[in-house]
C-alpha cells in the first residue's frame, strides 16, 4: 500500500522548499524528497557560499588598496583562507538548521533520498512507493563539463566551494555570471588570475555597456583578460595545468576553473515513466502555470530553463502552490522585468532590455537612452578612480523604462527599489519627479539628462 500525499515535492532546493512549505501553510499533506543537505545549489554551492566569498575579497580590497586613501595605513596581517572556509560552512550549517525548522513548523514531511517516477501519480524512494495528488518536480541543475581532452582537470563552481587552500594562479574559463564573479573574487582573495572567455566579450546577453565596462576595470586590477579564446585541451604540468586554444594560445595555472553553463537534473528520475515532455536540450517543458505535458505534475526552477535565478524559482514554486491549495486559480509567475545583481568587482545590476535588444524589438527612432558616467565619491580621495556607468533604456514619447543597466560600487544594493517602480510602469518622468538622495550613486538614476 502506498502512502498518499496531497503534494509531493522533488527537490528540497529554493524552489522546492518554498513551494512546499506554501502548499502546507494551506493545510495540504506534504512530501518533500532530497537526498542532500536541506538548501539545494543556492544555500550549499551557489547564492550563499559565494556572497560569502565576494563580501571577504570585497574587504579585502577596502584595506589593501582604498583605505590608504582616507589616512588608515591599514595592511592584512594575515588571511585566513581554510579559517574563511570554516566561519563559511558554519553559517551554512545554521541555515540548514533553520529551513529544517521551518518544514517542521508548517508539518512538512521530508524524506532523504532519491525520487523515481513509477507513473504519473507514484513516486519510489528506496523501494517505497508514494502516491502524490500532485507532484513537483523541482531537481535543479549541475555545471556543464569542458568537453575537451583534459577537460576533467578543470574544477567546477563545485570545486571552487571544496578548495581548501587559494590556488597561487588561476585560469578561468567561461563568458557568464559564474565566471565574471569567481575571476573577480579570486583576484581580490589574491590568486593571480587569467580569464578566457570564447567569443568578444563576456556575459553577452546583457547591455554591451556592462561588460565593456568590467573587462576595462579588471583590466586595470591585473585580471588578465582574453578575448577569443576557445579552448581545445589541458595538459597537467609539474606546478599544474597548461591549456590550450584554438588560436593557438597556451596558458598555464596552478588551478583551471570551467564555468560554461549549467544542464537540468532530469536523469535517473524515471521520467520515461511518466508523460513528462522535455525540450530539445532537455530541460522539463511547462506552460506560464508551471504545468508538465503530464496531468497533475509541475515543475519550478532550474530544471525547466527558464531564468536559474534562486527568488524565480521560489516564486515560481509559490505561486503554484497559492494556485493549487489556495484557490489562486490564474496566479502564475511573470518571466519579464526580472531584476538581476552579477557578484563581480564591482557589481552589474541589471532589468529588462539591454539597448540593443530594444532597438532590434522597437526600431531606433522609438527608443531614447539615458547615459551617466561619474567616479563614485568613495573614490573621490585617490589616485584609483574605478568609475560607475549607468543607462536608461526608454520607449515611446512617455519614456517608458524598459531596460536599467548599471556597473559599479554598490549597484547590487541600488537595483530592488528600481526594478519594483519599473514592475509598475514608471516612465523617465517619474524618475525626474522624484526627489534625489544625496550624497548616493544612485540618485544619478533620477538626475540624468
Ligand atoms: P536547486 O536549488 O538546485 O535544488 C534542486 C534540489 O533537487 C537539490 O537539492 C538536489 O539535491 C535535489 N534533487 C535532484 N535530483 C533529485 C531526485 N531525483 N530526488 C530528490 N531530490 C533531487 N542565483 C541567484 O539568484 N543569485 C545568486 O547570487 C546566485 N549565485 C549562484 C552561484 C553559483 C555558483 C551557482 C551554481 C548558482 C547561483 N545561482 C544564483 C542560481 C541558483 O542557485 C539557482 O537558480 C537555484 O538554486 C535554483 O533552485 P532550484 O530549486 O531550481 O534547484
Ligand atoms: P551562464 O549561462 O551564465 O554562462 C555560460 C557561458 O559560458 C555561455 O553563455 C558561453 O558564453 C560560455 N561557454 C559555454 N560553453 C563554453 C565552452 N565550451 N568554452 C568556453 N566558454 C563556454 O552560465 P554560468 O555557468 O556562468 O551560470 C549558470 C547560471 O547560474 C547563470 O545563467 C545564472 O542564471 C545563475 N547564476 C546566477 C548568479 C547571480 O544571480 N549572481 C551567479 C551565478 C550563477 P559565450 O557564448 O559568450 O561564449
Amino acid at each position: 500500500m502506498s502512502q498518499v500525499y496531497d503534494y509531493i515535492v522533488i527537490g528540497g532546493g529554493s524552489g522546492g522548499i518554498a513551494s512546499a512549505n506554501r502548499a502546507a501553510m494551506h493545510g495540504a499533506k506534504v512530501l518533500l524528497i532530497e537526498p542532500n543537505e536541506l538548501g539545494g545549489t543556492c544555500v550549499n554551492v551557489g547564492c550563499v557560499p559565494k556572497k560569502v566569498m565576494w563580501q571577504a575579497s570585497d574587504i579585502l580590497e577596502t584595506i589593501k588598496r582604498d583605505a590608504i586613501d582616507y589616512g588608515i595605513d591599514a595592511t592584512v596581517a594575515n588571511f585566513d583562507f581554510k579559517q574563511l572556509v570554516k566561519n563559511r560552512e558554519a553559517y551554512i550549517e545554521r541555515i540548514h538548521g533553520s529551513y529544517q525548522r521551518g518544514l517542521d513548523q508548517n508539518k512538512v514531511t521530508l524524506l532523504k533520498g532519491y525520487a523515481q517516477f513509477v507513473d504519473n501519480s507514484h513516486i519510489s524512494v528506496d523501494n517505497q512507493i508514494y502516491e502524490g495528488k500532485h507532484i513537483l518536480i523541482a531537481t535543479g541543475g549541475h555545471a556543464s563539463t569542458l568537453d575537451v581532452p583534459g577537460g576533467e582537470f578543470a574544477i567546477d563552481s563545485n570545486g571552487f566551494f571544496a578548495l581548501e587552500e587559494l590556488p597561487e594562479s588561476v585560469l578561468v574559463i567561461g563568458g557568464g555570471y559564474i565566471a565574471a564573479e569567481l575571476a573577480g573574487v579570486l583576484h581580490g582573495l589574491g590568486s593571480k588570475v587569467t580569464w578566457a572567455y570564447r567569443k568578444e566579450r563576456p556575459l553577452r546577453t546583457f547591455d554591451d555597456m556592462l561588460s565593456t565596462q568590467l573587462i576595462d576595470i579588471y583590466q586595470g586590477m591585473g585580471i588578465d583578460t582574453k578575448a577569443y579564446h576557445v579552448p581545445t585541451k589541458i595538459e597537467k604540468t609539474d606546478i599544474g595545468y597548461t591549456t590550450s586554444f584554438e588560436n593557438g594560445a597556451h596558458i598555464s595555472a596552478h588551478t583551471v576553473l570551467f564555468a560554461g553553463g549549467r544542464n537540468p537534473n532530469t536523469k535517473h528520475l524515471g521520467l520515461e515513466h511518466t508523460s513528462v515532455a522535455l525540450d530539445q536540450k532537455g530541460y522539463i517543458k511547462v506552460d506560464k502555470f508551471q504545468a508538465t505535458t503530464a496531468p497533475t505534475i509541475y515543475s519550478v526552477g532550474d530544471v525547466t530553463g527558464a531564468v536559474e535565478l534562486t527568488p524565480v524559482a521560489i516564486a515560481a514554486g509559490r505561486r503554484l502552490s497559492e494556485r493549487l491549495f489556495n484557490g489562486q486559480t490564474l496566479m502564475h509567475l511573470e518571466y519579464e522585468f526580472i531584476p538581476t545583481v552579477v557578484f563581480t568587482h564591482p557589481t552589474i545590476a541589471t532589468i529588462g532590455f539591454s539597448e540593443k535588444e530594444a532597438i532590434a524589438q522597437y526600431g531606433q527612432e522609438a527608443i531614447k537612452i539615458y547615459h551617466s558616467k561619474f567616479t563614485p565619491m568613495y573614490f573621490a580621495l585617490g589616485e584609483y578612480r574605478q568609475p560607475c556607468e549607468m543607462k536608461l533604456v526608454c520607449l515611446g514619447k512617455e519614456e517608458k523604462i524598459i531596460g536599467l543597466h548599471a556597473i559599479g560600487r554598490g549597484v547590487d544594493e541600488m537595483l530592488q527599489g528600481f526594478a519594483v517602480a519599473i514592475k509598475m510602469g514608471a516612465t523617465k518622468a517619474d524618475f525626474d519627479n522624484t526627489v534625489a538622495i544625496h550624497p548616493t550613486g544612485a540618485e544619478e538614476f533620477v538626475t540624468m539628462r
